[in-house]
């Protein structure tokens, strides 16, 4: 199976002219027939609500777009609440989803009058504390421990993560809300990260439906909102099925319908703070094929590097490459693909087919529209690169700046080094 690139060579090379590789760039539309298909899935929700997770993508640009299918933001730290508030998107626009969560984030996600999303039991006495008095609003991750599997084998690991409330620590935490006032209540979980199935959310939904009715008859708690956070993952690989998100929908509903609308609790919130999902297929980084080289094994050296994409060297991701102008061309060298980090992970793709590849070639690397650029850090003193938007119109915005070397040693502005350069 094929997986095309929305950008061509002809087009890429034209935006070379003005910005230089290596750049991340975004598909606005189809971001725009991503965001109206959620939209729609869960059309039959009235409280249907999807927050953003910040954290996969960061640029207020992208965000924007998303805002006006009504898209709120998934927060787990200072700088995404700034970035949130200077987007407007305060108030229920805003999931404050963190863990270990600092002081000063706990009252400033107050402040903008976020909902608040607790980690653990310890925190309500915590936020107690800060804020004088909690919120009317609150809501509890919940993590049951165990494995997470599905019928296609697809598991993941709760019994392993360092997040949420155990089941009796949900019962507990919510009494505990519920005698220091508060009024209106909410479940998240997060259980299995990057799931290509459409069985996830409605196996998701079904356990904490049953928990929340639960929870309500046990504890009087008044629930408003079921969160089924993020993990609805994206094919990375050319041969995998995506999700279709419409039939996702129809699944959540069927559990609702089976489990809550029967239990009276028929006026629940769908709330979704899917992060890939909503933009990482709509994310390439391109960059250019600066170096071969002819050892045990054949590389290609690139002038990108894990400090742009960090999935391949941090996890062992796959990221599908395509070699523009070469999309038709049989896939008959062997190589690994390389940044130029003094890191010997640093590599986009290992033992990869690809078409024969010449210097100066541009390569695409498929799918980094979330958790891609955001990840990126400056080991070896490497710059990030310039993020750009493919508009509708098919002309091209810089919605972020390369960093330059006067950024790097901005924070050295202590030191007689950073005077030695004319920025
Ligand atoms: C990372 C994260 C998400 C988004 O996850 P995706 O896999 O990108 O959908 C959502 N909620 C929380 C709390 C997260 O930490």
């Amino acid at each position: 199976m094929s997986k095309l690139p929305f950008v061509t060579k002809e087009k890429v090379e034209e935006i070379v002219n003005q910005y230089p590789t290596p750049f991340h760039i975004y598909d606005e539309k189809g971001i725009r027939e991503n965001a109206k298909a959620v939209k729609e899935a869960f059309a039959w929700n009235p409280g249907f609500k999807e927050y953003f997770a910040v954290k996969a993508n960061p640029n207020p640009c992208l965000i924007q777009i998303l805002r006006e299918y009504g898209c709120g933001c998934d927060c787990s730290s200072m700088s995404e609440l700034m970035l949130s508030k200077a987007m407007g998107a305060v108030g229920s626009d805003i999931m404050f989803s963190s863990n270990d969560t600092p002081a000063e984030e706990y009252a400033y996600a107050a402040e903008l009058g976020a909902i608040i999303n607790l980690d653990d039991i310890t925190h309500i006495e915590y936020v107690e504390g800060i804020l004088g008095k909690l919120p009317e609003t609150m809501s509890c991750r919940f993590n049951p421990g165990g494995i997470f599997q599905m019928s296609n084998g697809i598991m993941d690991n709760p019994g392993d993560s360092k997040y949420g409330f155990t089941t009796e620590q949900m019962f507990e935490g919510y009494r505990m809300l519920k005698e220091k006032g508060v009024k209106n209540f909410g479940i998240h979980a997060f259980l299995a990260s990057n799931t290509v199935t459409n069985e996830y959310y409605p196996m998701l939904a079904k356990q904490l439906f049953e928990l929340a009715v639960k929870l309500e008859k046990e504890t009087g708690a008044d629930i408003k909102f079921i969160n089924l956070s993020g993990g609805v993952g994206i094919p990375y690989r050319p041969d995998q099925e995506a999700n279709d998100i419409r039939v996702i929908g129809e699944g959540v509903r069927k559990v609702y319908e089976e489990i809550l609308v029967p239990a009276g609790m028929g006026d629940i919130a769908i709330f979704t703070e899917m992060g890939r999902f909503m933009m990482g297929p709509y994310g390439q980084l391109v960059t250019k094929a600066i170096h071969e080289k002819h050892t045990h094994k054949e590389y290609i050296g690139v002038d990108a590097c894990a400090v742009n994409l960090m999935r391949p060297a941090m996890y062992g991701a796959y990221h599908h490459i395509t070699v523009l102008g070469k999309e038709e061309a049989p896939c008959e060298c062997k190589y690994d693909v390389t940044g130029s980090l003094c890191e010997n992970n640093d590599k986009f793709a290992i033992d990869r087919m690809l078409p024969k590849i010449d210097k100066g070639d541009y390569l695409v690397i498929h799918d980094t529209g979330a958790h891609g650029y955001a990840m990126g850090y400056n080991y070896n003193g490497k710059l990030k690169s310039a993020e750009l938007l493919l508009k509708e119109d098919g002309s091209v915005a810089l919605i972020r700046r390369a960093e330059s070397a006067k950024d790097y040693f901005a924070t050295l502005d202590c030191l007689p080094i950073y005077k030695e350069f004319e920025f």
